[in-house]
């Protein structure tokens, strides 16, 4: 018999984000023909149920109250759990995103279960279910198995297709009344200090710089190759310690680690801990003026050279295609 998978559905400004469709894909191997059920939290959702039904949800339960207009770990394990209580999934799925990563610790403790966080990839062995993790920074990979029959899993973004959206699904929409209490926290404000546009941890390309970039105003002309290839700038710490940009672009060991389609680093020599955050990227671009740097050694491409003159070039030809 199929399983019942739930998702965590998540909403960034506004937009669903896209590990909440890679979740919905990697809950359907899971399933095995059963259902996925798809938890949409906030104050206002009801205009992303159908979204979620198209990427291949069976059912959406919405939560909405005030109190949850932003994420507040109290408010939202609130809502999980009771919804886990009422309808009894076999398995849990949430982003490896800022949320998830906050959430899913509380969750697996209420609910005295196992938890496999940062999963790449879902295989099915001997009849049982295993689950890939980087590990030791990305140099290595780990399969997991839980002991448990309860499947609660965290998904690193980008790394399993969503299915193809089709608008003719149908599902179904119903919404669950949950009495909020005790939130400790109150936000009154979000400041967003990232650039706006493609969120950093989900793009498919990312432009990335060092302290070869030398500026603040170094980084525009990275920024105008990220806007043609519609990707996202990031940046090493190097360049974040240095004042040239902002820390919520760090990538790396203590960054956001990304998995993008193709990463470009321009100006970044490659120590361990920025390779920690990409170099699991499926196609890594480096420019740099030293032959001899080490980000030479996870490239699939190398650019010798400067990268004032490199990262214009490639723009203007990306440009034309
Ligand atoms: P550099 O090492 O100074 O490299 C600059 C590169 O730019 C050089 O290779 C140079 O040849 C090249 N260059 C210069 N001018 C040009 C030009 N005009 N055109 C082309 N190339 C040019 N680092 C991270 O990135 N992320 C992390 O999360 C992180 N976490 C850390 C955690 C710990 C505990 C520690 C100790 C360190 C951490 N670091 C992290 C720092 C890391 O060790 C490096 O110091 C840092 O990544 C170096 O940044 P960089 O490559 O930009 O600078």
């Amino acid at each position: 018999m199929g399983k019942k998978v739930f998702v965590l559905a998540e909403l960034r400004e506004g937009t669903l984000r896209n590990v909440s469709f890679e979740a919905i894909a990697a809950g359907k191997q899971i399933a095995e023909g059963g259902e996925i059920i798809a938890l949409l939290i906030g104050n206002s959702v009801q205009a992303h149920t159908q979204e979620l039904i198209a990427y291949g949800s069976n059912r959406v339960i919405t939560i909405e109250s005030d109190q949850l207009k932003h994420y507040t770990s109290d408010g939202y394990s609130q809502c999980l759990l009771t919804a886990i209580e009422k309808e009894q999934p076999d398995a849990l799925i949430m982003g490896h995103t800022a949320i998830g990563k906050d959430l899913s610790p509380k969750i697996a403790n209420r609910l005295n279960v196992g938890l496999i966080s940062d999963i790449t990839a879902i295989e099915k062995t001997d009849n049982q279910w295993s689950f890939i993790r980087p590990i030791y920074s990305g140099k290595a990979f780990e399969r997991k198995k839980l002991v448990e029959d309860f499947i609660f899993l965290t998904l690193r973004p980008n790394n399993i297709e969503p299915i193809e959206k089709d608008d003719s699904r149908s599902g179904t929409v119903t919404a669950l009344d949950i009495e909020i209490n005790d939130i400790a926290l109150t936000i009154k404000e979000v400041i967003r200090k990232a650039s706006d546009g493609v969120d950093l941890a989900e793009a498919k390309v990312v432009v990335a710089g060092g302290r070869g970039v030398k500026s603040a105003e170094g980084f525009k002309p990275l920024q105008e190759l990220a806007d043609v290839l519609g990707g996202a700038v990031g940046a090493s710490r190097g360049a974040c310690d240095a004042d040239y940009c902002d820390y919520s672009l760090q990538i790396g060991q203590t960054g956001k680690v990304v998995t993008p389609d193709l990463y470009i680093a321009c100006g970044i020599s490659g120590a361990i801990q920025h390779l920690a955050g990409m170099s699991n990227s499926k196609t890594i671009v480096a420019i740099n003026k030293d032959p001899e740097a080490n980000i030479f050694q996870v490239a699939d491409y190398g650019i010798v050279g400067d990268l004032f003159e490199v990262v214009p070039l490639l723009t203007e030809e990306f440009k034309k295609i």
